[in-house]
This record gives C-alpha cells, sequence and structure tokens, in this order.
C-alpha cells in the first residue's frame, strides 16, 4: 500500500487522482492565495514526483501537459505518487505577467538557497516577498516527498522545445571528496532522467552566470542544487499560444520519465513531431550574436537550424531598408538555434537570437569560493 501523501485539502487515495488546494498567502484584500494541487495514487508503492508549472503568469503549455497527463488510465498503471501543482503563481496567470505586481521580480528566482542569510535581518531592507516565504515552506515539503521534480515553461514564439541540464555545483571547503561523489551521481541521475524524457538537452549557462542571476534558485535548480534531488526545467516553445504538437510530445516525455524511473510499465514511448536536434557535442543555452548599432535585423535562420563559426546569421539595414557596413551579421560560434528574438527592431547591444552553442565545460564543480561567506 502507498504512503498517504497530503498537500494543502488534497489527500492521496491509492487508485485515485485527488484534487484540492494548498494556501500560499493571504493578499491585503483578505483573499487566499491559494496553489491548486492534483495528488495522482497509483495502487502500488514507488516513488513520488513532483510536477510543476506556470511560474510565469505568460506561460500557459505547463497547465495543459498536466491535464492531459494526469487520466485514470495512467492511475491504473501507476506506481507511486505524482504531486502536481498546474500553476505555482496563480496570480500571474489573472494579470498575464510573467513578473507580477506582488513580486517585482522573477518569481521563479525566489526559491531558497544553501547560502547563509545575516543572522540579524536588515531593517532598512524589505523583508522577503509573501511568495517567497510560500516557496520556502513547499520547498520544505518537496524535500520530504519528492524523488524527482519537473517544471514545465515557455519560452518564446516558435522557439524550439528543449529542457535544460544544470550543473550540479558541491561545496569544496569541506568533505570535498563526499561531496564531488555525491554531486557526480546526482549529475548521473540527472542525465539518465533528462534523456528519457526525449527532448533536445541544452546545458544551462556556466558556473558564475548561473549563481549571479540565481538560477539556483529557480524551482527545478533549488530543488536540485540545495534538495539534491534530480530534477529540470523543460521549455515548451512559446506560451500565449500552446503548440498541441508539444504539448503531446511533453505528455509522451513525462510518461517516459515515470517509466525510467520504475513507476509505469512498458516499453518507452517515441517522441514525435518536435525538433529534436543532437548536434554530436553538448551545447549550453546563450542569449547572443548582439547588434553591432541600432537598426532592423533579418534573421537568416529559423528554430532548430544549425549554425558554423562565421556563417551568416542577419542581414542588418536601417529605418530606411538601407545595409548598415556591419551587414551582413555572423555567428562566433557554432551551434543551433533555439529561437530567434521577437520582432526586428534592435537596440545596439541586444542580442538577436538565443542560441544552444558548443559546450566544452564540466557537468558539475565547486559553487563560486565566496559563496558560503557570510555577507
Ligand atoms: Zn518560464
Amino acid at each position: 500500500m502507498p504512503h498517504t501523501t497530503q498537500l494543502g485539502t488534497a489527500v492521496s487515495r491509492p487508485g485515485s487522482i485527488q484534487y484540492g488546494q494548498w494556501d500560499a498567502f493571504t493578499h491585503a484584500t483578505g483573499h487566499i492565495e491559494f496553489l491548486p494541487v492534483i495528488i495522482a495514487q497509483g495502487k502500488e508503492p514507488g516513488p513520488c514526483i513532483w510536477l510543476t508549472a506556470a511560474i510565469h503568469g505568460v506561460e500557459h503549455t505547463g497547465p495543459w501537459v498536466l491535464h492531459a497527463l494526469l487520466t485514470q488510465d495512467l492511475v491504473e498503471k501507476l506506481h507511486g505518487t505524482i504531486i502536481a501543482i498546474p500553476s505555482l503563481c496563480p496570480v500571474g496567470l489573472r494579470v498575464n505577467e510573467y513578473v507580477p505586481y506582488i513580486v517585482e521580480k522573477n518569481p521563479n528566482r525566489l526559491w531558497p538557497e544553501d547560502k547563509p542569510k545575516p543572522a540579524q535581518p536588515d531593517p532598512e531592507k524589505r523583508p522577503p516577498f509573501p511568495l517567497e516565504t510560500a516557496y520556502q515552506r513547499l520547498f520544505e515539503r518537496i524535500k520530504e516527498t519528492a524523488n524527482f521534480l519537473i517544471d514545465y515553461h515557455n519560452a518564446s514564439i516558435g522557439s524550439i522545445p528543449f529542457a535544460f541540464r544544470d550543473r550540479v555545483l558541491y561545496r569544496e571547503d569541506k568533505n570535498l571528496e563526499e561531496n564531488k561523489t555525491e554531486a557526480q551521481q546526482l549529475a548521473g541521475r540527472l542525465d539518465k532522467m533528462l534523456t528519457a524524457f526525449g527532448f533536445t538537452i541544452v546545458n544551462e549557462n556556466l558556473v558564475e552566470k548561473y549563481i549571479d542571476e540565481d538560477l539556483h534558485r529557480s524551482t527545478s535548480g533549488a530543488v536540485l542544487m540545495k534538495g539534491r534531488i534530480p530534477a529540470f526545467t523543460v521549455e515548451l516553445g512559446g506560451g500565449q499560444m500552446p503548440d498541441r504538437a508539444i504539448v503531446t510530445a511533453a505528455v509522451a516525455g513525462t510518461r517516459n520519465v515515470l517509466r525510467w524511473a520504475g513507476m509505469l510499465p512498458g516499453e518507452m514511448e517515441p517522441i514525435s513531431g518536435i525538433t529534436i536536434i543532437d548536434p554530436g557535442y553538448p551545447v549550453r543555452t546563450s542569449v547572443r550574436t548582439r547588434m553591432p548599432g541600432p537598426g532592423v535585423a533579418i534573421h537568416l535562420k529559423e528554430p532548430g537550424e544549425m549554425v558554423a563559426i562565421d556563417e551568416p546569421i542577419a542581414e542588418l539595414q536601417d529605418i530606411w531598408g538601407r545595409p548598415l557596413p556591419q551587414s551582413p551579421l555572423v555567428s562566433d560560434r557554432e551551434g543551433f538555434i533555439l529561437s530567434r528574438s521577437h520582432g526586428i527592431f534592435f537596440d545596439q547591444g541586444e542580442a538577436i537570437y538565443h542560441m544552444a552553442i558548443r559546450d566544452e565545460e564540466p557537468l558539475l564543480g565547486p559553487y563560486p569560493r565566496d559563496f558560503f561567506k557570510e555577507n
């Protein structure tokens, strides 16, 4: 018999799908901001996977994936438990914004981290947003229950779907050998989980930028880095007009992760209907090819196309349509296009592509030296 799992008002029942809500915080108006919770539990015991979506209010594909995945037919074969949260930030969906007014910053950078906090909070500084405090509480529930986590996102219009692989960081100031071995095992399990999902895999930013941009405080970043639980983020194309083919592929990919985890019987299903790229070398995310001056960029490459070094990737012109002296713009890296930046008018220094470029860096490494210093 599987364990009973409860999150808010949702209580698991073997062989069924249960619905409820988890109260996050109270608005000034007295309204409670709750997160919707779905718990699907098989009749047989097994691991527990968390599936979370829509922390960004303009990303509508993830909730659809969860609704399509969680069926009674799935539950009949399931071993273990799925805890699904179709929206990690319902207020974002209500106002249709990436950063809703309640947080003033990317909500996907508010999860807990291992960096030590000052003993006394500075009264001059704003205390954590209520949503941040809610995520700290929810993180504790994830740590107690989860064996795996997938967080569903959207990138930009026309982007190819892909899964992010975060580099696994470890402490080197104490128990170095032990930490390194643990990080290796965690990175190995994450790699297998990503392979089971079956989408294009793109490594996250290099360590310095990853920490500077608080990517270790994203939903999957925090679960992986602080929770030491295999977790990844998947980008499912544009979010305001979800693509049915990407939804279908993401549902199949998630079922494949369940099979890999021993939660579903049967063969892996093929992932079809979407672009999947394996260039034969690892790649990492890079928002790049910056405008040398203000003007119009006519993209010469489409999402999913390979790019060679020095290959022209955009023609540049002014508002009158006359070529700029720097045209055509060439790529300084090899890889492939994940998406074009929206529009054709760009200021100097703006990036015109999101690319996956060849990545020579290791997939695990130490935290930056000053990370654990008290501020
Ligand atoms: Zn997102």
